[in-house]
């Protein structure tokens, strides 16, 4: 039997359990509305919370980094592709973060992954929240550790797991804001388990660094906790900064460690010297961004007390992160393609990327939002 034939029954197999994924092929730049197929929708789905992914000082910036470095880095950090515009940007997020370094990697998936294939190995056991993004857990079996995960932000579960006896290191990991349920990890209670139990905190904060926090400098800052609490830090840079790639932020010895030994780091092409020159400019603007946070403030008060008046099932998220579970995948895709023909863009998750049964519509917002946009939404659903 031919690989298709094998791939087309398996296909057909996903599309009538509501699971089959389409691409939307966007012709305009993301934004609160964007075009698809020549329409125009209000769109409820980017990660883009601050609304800096077309902003024009970003854009000026990476358009003088190409005219000052070209287009290419060449290389990869290791060799000859770091340059002075990696560099400085991982000084200035060192600065911003208040961790002694911090250190690029080209996507905040690849990161996770060489975080913990860096720092573990079989003798080594990792505790994940069991909400942790996809790309933890790839990251906890690729570096051979044993994974054990607990009940989502269940502090006497995580107890539970660090009172297992271990002989190597121990590495407890959790998103700081859940992404699809948009919740915040108990962090301040994370790490009080974490010294009770000899473990090491890794927190991954896509979500929350550029939102959270004084200067939006994320959930750890917002709970006033650091390196001694948080050793590993790692946050991305394409969801509230607007432009692409991650960082992870820790000691020199963590940093050093994972220069050496992280294969997604050595094994690949440092990201364009130009999407750095965008990246500084990005932070500046995200330091300076109080405005953009507190009307992100305004717009989720907004919503829930208009969710809550419908009647809808809102999650226990103080995030822009507002996800209404819905259940069944059929109806999460139905509901979708109805707030499409009326113009509204919000995408549904489905399994395997939620638990079965717990489908639903995930909608974002965007400090470029406005209010009258917000009750479309809110028309729309009811
Ligand atoms: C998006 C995301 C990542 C992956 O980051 P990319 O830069 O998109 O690869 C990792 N962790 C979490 C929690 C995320 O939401």
């Amino acid at each position: 039997m031919s690989i298709d034939h094998l791939l087309l029954s398996e296909l057909d197999k996903r599309r009538a359990q509501s699971l089959y994924r389409q691409r939307r092929v966007l012709s305009s730049p993301q934004d609160v509305e964007v075009e698809i197929d020549g329409e125009r929708y209000l769109s409820f789905s980017s990660n883009d919370y601050l609304g800096l992914a077309n902003h024009p000082e970003i854009v000026e910036a990476f358009q003088q980094g190409l005219s000052r470095w070209g287009t290419g880095s060449g290389a990869a950090h290791l060799i000859t592709g770091h340059s002075a515009a990696h560099h400085a940007l991982e000084e200035e997020l060192a600065e911003f973060l208040g961790y002694p370094r911090v250190l690029l990697f080209s996507s905040g998936y690849q990161a996770n992954l060489g975080i913990h294939q860096a720092l573990l190995g079989r003798k080594d056991r990792t505790v994940h929240d069991r909400l942790n993004h996809a790309s933890l857990l790839d990251g906890a079996k690729l570096s051979g550790a044993k994974l054990l995960r607990y009940a989502h932000s269940d502090m006497n579960a995580l107890e539970g797991r660090l009172a297992d006896p271990a002989s190597g290191r121990t590495l407890v990991v959790t998103d700081g804001v859940f992404s699809m349920d948009g919740d915040t990890a108990p962090l301040a209670a994370i790490a009080n388990e974490c010294r009770c139990g000899g473990a090491s905190l890794m927190v991954d904060d896509a979500h929350g660094v550029g939102v959270h926090g004084p200067q939006g400098r994320g959930t750890v800052a917002k709970f006033e906790l650091g390196p001694a609490e948080v050793p590993i830090l790692m946050g991305t840079l394409g969801k509230a900064f607007g432009v692409s790639g991650a960082f992870v932020a820790g000691s020199e010895a963590l940093i050093e460690t994972l220069i050496q030994q992280a294969r997604t780091y050595i094994y690949t092409t440092a990201t364009p010297p130009a999407q750095a020159e965008a990246t500084r400019k990005a932070l500046q603007l995200v330091k300076a961004g109080d405005e953009r946070r507190e009307w992100l403030q305004q717009l989720i008060g907004h919503f829930r007390r208009g969710a809550q008046q419908l009647g809808l099932s809102l999650m226990n998220s103080a995030t822009p992160i507002q996800p209404l579970l819905i259940g069944e995948s059929a109806d999460a895709v139905r509901l979708s393609e109805r707030l499409q023909k009326s113009g509204i863009l919000v995408a549904p998750i489905r399994p395997p990327t939620v638990a079965e049964g717990s489908a639903r519509l995930r909608i974002t917002l965007s400090a470029n939002h406005s209010m009258a946009q917000l009750d479309r939404l809110l028309e729309a659903l009811q």
